[in-house]
């Protein structure tokens, strides 16, 4: 069966979508995005995700090609077409189509499309085990709070994490601070116990993720910090993870091939991944 993709006011199958060669998504990265989890039929922090969605549109000055009820529709009836039950959505609003200029055209209609996937099934030993991560020189602009579809040193990024046979790469600043992971954000637990991740300005990503588990710990009444830590604080904690939609909160058991603390998750990770499974069920049981 194909899959079905909405794609500029259609649906349509998607081996068979197309989009123009003008379109300046494609000739200037000009464009937005957003990964939404599908849980059970569910659209994970949808309302979240729709708002981190407006900010990045307004930043960029691109207009919303419709309101957010009708973008919820479109969500819902693709993951329907497509009979994602556990996966995502993504979607991706571009500035539109116009000769190609760098400035911005005078008439141009944003452009919507969005496809949605079944998740694979997460790998056991792979949760057993822990991931590794390479730390990288983080070669990105000053608005990385903002979600553009610009992800070329991020590709370029997890790229070399593949060839280092790691799960990641940790991008850091030119002061020596991990600033975030190339699809994810970046944790250590201290071994005081303190939950650590870098303040949500400029420099990075303001993850779902990392706004539930921040609420998580909050409720959790663990100690938390959001400071920027160093590489070298990280490859000297007592746990370290990474949070993201499709990772959702994976231990990272290695830096840089050396291990972290004892080499295996830690009793923090497992606990806030448990809890963040919890929320995941409460938000699909309608609680
Ligand atoms: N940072 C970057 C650079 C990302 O691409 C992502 C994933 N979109 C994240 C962090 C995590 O964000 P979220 O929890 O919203 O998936």
């Amino acid at each position: 069966m194909s899959r079905i993709a909405y794609v500029s006011g259609r649906y349509c199958r998607q081996d068979e979508a197309v989009v123009s060669i003008e379109d300046r998504g494609y000739q200037f990265a000009d464009g937005v995005y957003e990964v939404i989890a599908v849980h059970r039929g569910h659209l994970v922090d949808e309302a979240l995700h729709l708002l981190r969605l407006a900010r990045s549109l307004h930043e960029l000055r691109i207009a919303a090609p419709m309101s957010d009820r009708v973008l919820r529709h479109v969500l819902r009836r693709v993951i329907r077409l497509n009979k994602v039950r556990n996966g995502s959505v993504y979607l991706q609003i571009t500035r539109g189509v116009a000769p190609r200029n760098h400035a911005f055209p005078l008439v141009a209609f944003p452009q919507l499309v969005v496809t949605a996937q079944r998740a694979k099934p997460a790998d056991p030993k792979f949760l057993a085990e822990g991931a590794a991560v390479i730390s990288i020189p983080d070669l990105r602009w000053a608005r990385r709070d903002i979600k553009s579809i610009s992800l070329l040193p991020n590709v370029l990024g997890k790229q070399l994490a593949r060839e280092a046979g790691a799960y990641e790469a940790w991008q850091v600043d030119a002061d020596g601070f991990v600033t975030e992971g190339t699809s994810s954000n970046a944790w250590i637990v201290t071994s005081g116990g303190v939950i650590v991740t870098r303040k949500a300005d400029h420099d990075i990503l303001n993850g779902i993720t990392r706004l539930v588990v921040i609420d998580l710990a909050a409720k959790a009444g663990l100690r938390f910090e959001e400071r920027a830590f160093s590489l070298a604080e990280a490859k000297t904690a007592g746990e370290a993870f990474l949070t993201s939609t499709s990772s959702l909160i994976t231990p990272v058991t290695r830096i840089d091939g050396a291990k972290v603390a004892d080499g295996v998750p830690g009793p923090v990770t497992m606990m806030l991944r448990r809890g963040l499974a919890e929320h995941l069920d409460r938000l699909a049981d309608g609680a």
